[in-house]
């Protein structure tokens, strides 16, 4: 009587632990699906995330790390690309000018300040190409660091 109920107890508890191994095996298992990739990943591809229901992100941890690459690179490219395009603008006024001297639109004139004849031109607005004041080398340093104000 007594060996019977110890192998039940002990038949019992090996369908207790296999259950419990099951269960721990099921839930490795059980697979996210990823919103960027499409892709259905176990649990272990997922950053977890408490927030949600299914207690993972809804983004694998490739993707998201992609994402967040992308992300840093577009906000790269988009702080070059603000400063290229004031270069652009820079060069545009600069082309314009020069055409106008070439086509006699422009005269080249001595400095406004000191009458040196090698004068070079000076954009206020880089938006107003012909809107240009003379300046020899001196004094368009002067100007630009603020000495000379006209
Ligand atoms: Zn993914
Ligand atoms: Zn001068
Ligand atoms: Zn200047």
């Amino acid at each position: 009587m007594f060996g019977a109920m110890r192998w039940k107890a002990i038949l019992n508890y090996n369908l207790e632990q296999n259950f419990w191994r099951n269960m721990e095996n099921k839930d490795k298992q059980k697979t996210f699906y990823c919103y960027i990739c499409k892709e259905k990943k176990p649990k272990t591809d997922f950053h977890s995330d408490n927030g949600r229901k299914q207690g993972v992100c809804s983004t694998c941890k490739t993707c998201a790390k992609k994402r967040t690459q992308h992300n840093n690179y577009l906000r790269e490219y988009a702080k070059k690309y603000a400063l290229k395009k004031e270069n652009i603008q820079k060069l545009l006024t600069r082309m314009i000018m020069r055409k106008a001297i070439k086509s006699g639109i422009l005269v080249r004139k001595p400095c406004i300040v000191c009458g040196n004849k090698k004068a070079e031109g000076h954009h206020q607005d880089y938006s107003k190409p012909l809107d240009i004041k003379w300046l020899c080398d001196l004094h368009h340093q002067h100007l630009h660091r603020g000495i000379l104000k006209l």
